[in-house]
């Protein structure tokens, strides 16, 4: 039926071996060769509706055939970009409108002015590009497609109506960005139910950014004749959207009014939403992919979804099928979903979500390979562009940052690579540490997860926003939380907290316990998170209960507002969740330790062996995170700090009620720290330094936090290298492996500098953050400063910290010297210069609660300095002391001391940088 119009216009007779000579001669050969053959029309593709000849169809040498009668008429154009490196998943790009007209030299597309303009009295012409003809008559047109797609339009498939920098605003004027396409080649016109389905390889180039880049992708194109139903969808309006959004399609301007409106992008949910899954679905995967599929007909509460297996050969994106995506990419660490929209009505017409291999470890060592990849990814987040005037690090090249300079932002769901590597190899390695972690127990939570990872992927497809703000309405709290992943590792049936969540939507990011929770729920209940059905219920159903219950949502912008909306977080307090997750870090560092010898010793693939005196252990990392966890917490004594659990009790929150908002601000930090047994068991057991505490009990609902001690870690890495755990175990390769005796000794010996090292290094990463905690929020809430308030002991106790740290000496290290001409022997402090020189700092007139917080104690700590070095230089018997007096080492250990007088005196301080530890190779 195709060749019949082409037929009749009589240019058909172009041998079909000329077309082989293109596609040999084509330097994409390579890329062709790797390409699966077209689908042949599977069974289950939706007959195309009409038998009259197609308004595009395609032509020879990969040409488009325009048929004359359509000229005029209105056609979807939508495209997806294919990055061709590393994985070919898709993005989609901002549908539009367009319609074709024919000149003597060329055929025009122009955009469809409606909704671009406030009237249609003033006529109006959108080019958006000539294609050069190549042959025509009196019925069609054959155009040179490639040749007039020479730029792609890099609008993104979606648009929000909320402020923020990272996706276009309700701004028409906004969506007039293209990238520039110096070379391209259509290699495939192919008819797919009533779509005509375009491909195009395309070195694709930002003139704005990095000139110089060009970066390969398949542009596919999906055109059809544009036919409005009867099916529109509705707009967010300002009372709905804090309480739940769904992705929004371009703006359009109204007629006469100018307003501009977005529409959401639902599905018709009259017939029922099919949503394939990709053939190379591992079978031991369908299952569980098809329960996270299936999941929302429980918000929906009918049967709205259907699941299906994909014909061999179809992959996404697909001009037919929603698709889940299956791509095996062991170590992609993430996945993501888009959606192609009609941009008029807001209709979904189909969405594809990738789902990479990454969640399906298939045992212990697989789970064990998982953490090691995880973290070997360089600890610095991509940046979002090219880095200025300099070649690109590592970090930004690999994976997902490497593809999505071009197109970033695009997909509903780019998960932060690094916070989402923290979050899962910390489950993991939490996963790892415990005995009943079998492999049996390992698939089990492969499963689970990919149920929700799959759940929410769909979630976006149905056009959900993400609610990082669902773990604020968690019912377990971390310890429950941790009990209950035991139990279930143990027991498949355990009927623990069958009650519980530890959240109310799939749609946020969550760590690994609470996904494996969630997914265990979709397989074994058919129970529906509250949120998620509330917000179906909202966007398809009418129903408002999402508003009246006041349900907590916060997007991805939100996430810059508020503390406590954030991905990968836990639990309903903040606070409570950054103690918590300090210790989860540090329970789980001498596990972590041993697993980066087995990573050394049993690879994956033999090839990447390493001799275990090779590893370079690095101790800041540790550090830094455990650091970040305590930033985090300390930020809940700063007024700027905002909450939505708290601020979601206001109808609004501005200068007229800001007094009462800061009062609820701290009746919340009040709760959380009496939670946690108070400022000193909250903010300082755990410091790696002698102080007197009042610990007025154990913290309720997550573990306690022992005091930082290397020698105590020590302890815990020798015993665990005796248990059975770590005598006889799997390696990545999945060979039993085991360590010798030889092993041990280094292990142990390594473990031992790296606990000291860890030790110092955390102690100075968290005075930076003592540092630097602003606490203005009690004198923000009632104007005056308080006598005995948390914020009052926390400036006690930070007092103390820097007394300690300033003052203790280590009486084993000393430097001996000359004072003049008498020998004399100095004891060396205990901490660093650089701890101590930010113990000092801390006590700066500017980080307290009010200007002279610290006055007195700072000039105190600077008096008693400075007697004991003139007391360890028997500086009393000099009558005039001179710098140049001593020797070599006392000078340079009075100057050290010089330094820290001066920062607790508010000078500036000179200190030489210490020198930049030797970065190993990344491997
Ligand atoms: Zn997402």
């Amino acid at each position: 039926m195709l060749g019949t119009p082409l037929k009749k216009a009589g240019i058909v007779k172009i041998p079909l071996l000329s077309l082989a000579a293109v596609f040999c001669a084509s330097p994409y050969q390579g890329v062709l060769a790797q390409d699966p053959p077209p689908a042949s029309a599977p069974a289950s593709t939706p007959a195309p509706a009409s038998s009259k000849p197609l308004a595009l169809a395609p032509a020879p040498n990969n040409h488009v055939s325009l048929q004359r009668a359509a000229m005029g008429g209105e056609f979807l154009i939508s495209a997806s970009v294919i990055p061709q490196m590393v994985a070919a998943t898709s993005t989609a790009l901002a549908g539009k409108i367009v319609r074709f007209e024919v000149f003597h030299d060329g055929v025009d597309m122009y955009e469809s002015s409606e909704g671009l303009v406030v009237t249609k009295d003033l006529p109006t012409r959108r080019l958006l590009t000539t294609f050069p003809i190549v042959s025509q008559d009196e019925a069609r047109v054959v155009i040179d497609f490639n040749a007039g797609m020479r730029r792609v339009f890099n609008d993104i498939w979606y648009a929000t109506s909320e402020t923020t920098g990272s996706v276009p605003l309700r701004n028409p004027v906004a969506q007039a960005r293209s990238l520039e396409i110096p070379q391209g080649r259509i290699f495939e016109v192919r008819p797919e139910g009533n779509q005509l389905v375009v491909r195009q390889s395309a070195q694709v180039r930002d003139r704005q950014n990095d000139p110089n880049k060009e970066e390969r992708f398949e542009i596919r194109y999906f055109m059809s004749v544009y036919e409005p139903g009867d099916f529109q969808t509705k707009e967010h309006t300002p009372a709905i959207s804090r309480y739940v959004r769904f992705f929004e399609s371009h703006p359009q301007i109204e007629n006469n009014t100018g307003r501009t409106a977005s529409r959401i992008a639902l599905f018709d949910i009259r017939k029922p939403v099919v949503i394939h899954y990709s053939a190379n679905t591992p079978a031991e995967y369908e299952g569980a992919v098809r329960d996270g599929i299936l999941y929302w007909n429980r918000a929906f509460g009918r049967e709205v979804v259907q699941a299906a297996k994909a014909p061999e050969g179809v992959t996404a994106p697909d001009s037919r099928f929603s698709l889940v995506q299956w791509v095996p990419w062991d170590n992609a660490g993430f996945a993501y979903a888009d959606v192609i929209v009609d941009p008029r009505s807001g209709a979904s017409q189909r969405g594809q979500a990738f789902m990479t291999s990454t969640f399906s470890f298939t045992g212990k060592s697989r789970a064990r390979a998982l953490l090691r990849t995880m973290r070997s990814v360089p600890p610095v987040a991509p940046s979002p562009g090219p880095a200025p005037g300099g070649p690109k690090k590592f970090g930004e090249e690999t994976g997902a940052a490497a593809q999505s300079v071009l197109f970033a932002n695009a997909r509903a769901c780019e998960v932060d690579a690094v916070a989402f590597v923290e979050s899962f190899a910390t489950g993991l390695e939490g996963a790892l540490a415990d005995p009943a972690f079998s492999d049996a127990a390992a698939k089990r939570v492969a499963g689970d997860y990919v149920r929700e990872v799959v759940a929410h992927e769909v979630g976006h497809v149905l056009g959900l926003r993400h609610n990082f703000a669902a773990s604020l309405s968690s019912t377990l709290s971390q310890k429950e939380l941790s009990d209950w992943f035991t139990a279930y590792l143990k027991d498949d049936d355990t009927a623990l907290y069958a009650d519980r969540v530890p959240c109310t939507s799939v749609m946020d990011y969550m760590d690994l316990k609470s996904s494996a929770l969630v997914g265990r729920k979709i397989r074994k209940t058919a129970e529906v998170l509250a949120y998620d059905s509330a917000a179906i219920r909202w966007g398809y159903l009418a129903s408002n209960d999402v508003a009246e219950k006041r349900m907590l949502f916060g997007t991805d912008q939100d996430t810059r507002t508020y503390g406590d909306v954030v991905p990968f977080d836990y639990g309903s307090e903040p606070l409570v969740g950054a103690y918590a997750s300090i210790g989860e870090d540090l329970k789980n560092l001498p596990n972590s330790l041993i697993e980066q010898f087995i990573a050394a010793k049993a690879p994956r693939d033999p090839k990447d062996k390493r001799p275990l005196d090779q590893l370079s252990l690095e101790p800041e990392r540790a550090a830094t995170r455990i650091a970040e966890a305590y930033g985090r917490l300390l930020s809940w004594f700063k007024a700027g700090q905002r909450s939505l659990r708290v601020e979601r009790n206001f109808p609004f929150v501005g200068p007229l009620n800001q007094r009462e908002v800061y009062q609820a601000h701290f009746k919340a930090l009040n709760e959380q720290i009496d939670k946690l047994g108070g400022v000193d068991r909250a903010a300082f057991s755990f410091l790696p330094i002698d102080l007197k505490l009042e610990m007025k009990g154990e913290p309720a609902g997550v573990e306690v936090i022992p005091k930082i001690d290397a020698k105590q870690l020590i302890g815990r890495l020798e015993k665990l290298l005796e248990s059975p755990d770590y005598t006889q175990f799997t390696g990545l390769d999945e060979q039993p492996a085991s360590f010798s005796k030889e092993d041990k000794d280094l292990i142990l010996r390594r473990g031992r500098m790296y606990f000291v090292e860890f030790e110092k290094e955390v102690l100075k990463r968290l005075c930076q953050k003592l540092e630097k905690a602003p606490r203005d929020l009690a004198v923000q809430a009632f104007e005056e400063v308080a006598e005995d308030d948390v914020v009052a002991r926390l400036e006690k106790r930070i007092i103390d910290v820097a007394r300690e740290i300033v003052l203790a000496r280590n009486e084993d290290r000393r430097h001996k010297g000359k004072v003049d001409k008498s020998f004399v022997e100095v004891a060396e402090f205990r901490y660093e210069l650089e701890t101590r020189l930010t113990a000092a700092r801390m006590l700066a007139d500017g980080a307290g609660s009010f200007r002279s917080w610290a006055t007195e104690p700072r000039a105190d700590l600077g008096k008693q300095l400075k007697e004991t070095v003139d007391a360890s230089l028997n500086l009393q018997n000099f009558r005039e002391f001179k710098e140049s007096q001593l020797s070599r080492p006392l000078r340079d250990w009075y100057l050290n001391q010089q330094n820290v007088l001066g920062a607790l005196g508010g000078k500036p301080v000179f200190v030489l940088p210490p020198p930049a530890p030797a970065k190993p190779p990344v491997h």
